[in-house]
């Protein structure tokens, strides 16, 4: 069987590297101070909440509109994450599919479903993980594929999930961050 080409098939995985100050912190249970609000619609870590508004104005500059599929999908508390997972997942065997392992369960993923990391594991839980509302649509995903590495940020699992970023630069901010938060305090 030929493999058809998708979009998003060649979107670049950079490995995490964590913020000092994540390095302790219990996903799903950050500290507030942890925390900031984006546009009003969800909350991030602040190191990937300064990359992600860097990149929105960029994004906005060149008239592409970034927002969040919904502020649960910033991040996510362990309730959050926990609440979402039940809705999609089962613990009804369904054959041929691999579950996820969640408080000693398996659990597999309902029919129509999005998949989702079990709570806990998911760069959501650390603030660092951001989905973006339409990201397959092509402008926009051209317009991320070309930029959002520049801003600190990489996608996780391809092709499937094309909307789901995550901010990997830790402490060392990319430097388009770095102008950015300049140009706020000039
Ligand atoms: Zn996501």
């Amino acid at each position: 069987m030929a493999l058809k080409k998708k979009a998003g098939n060649d979107l670049p995985i950079i490995d995490v590297k964590l913020c000092s100050c994540l390095k302790n912190a219990k996903p799903g249970e950050l500290a507030p101070k942890l925390l900031r609000k984006i546009e009003g619609k969800g909350m991030l870590h602040h190191c990937a909440a300064d990359a992600y508004e860097a990149m929105d104005a960029a994004a906005n500059a060149e008239g592409i509109d970034l927002s969040p599929t919904s502020p649960a999908d910033t991040y996510r508390t362990l309730a959050v994450q926990e609440y979402g997972f039940f809705q999609r997942y089962t613990t009804d065997v369904i054959a041929g599919q691999k579950p996820r392992i969640y408080q000693g369960k398996a659990w597999y993923l309902k029919k129509g479903n999005a998949p989702m990391a079990a709570p806990g594991t998911s760069k959501h839980n650390l603030g660092i993980a951001i989905d973006i509302a339409n990201a397959s649509e092509p402008k926009r995903l051209a317009w991320l594929k070309a930029n959002a590495v520049s801003f600190g940020f990489s996608w996780e699992v391809v092709p499937s999930e094309p909307w789901h970023l995550r901010y990997v630069c830790g402490d060392a901010k990319p430097q388009r961050v770095l102008d950015y938060l300049a140009s706020k305090v000039a």
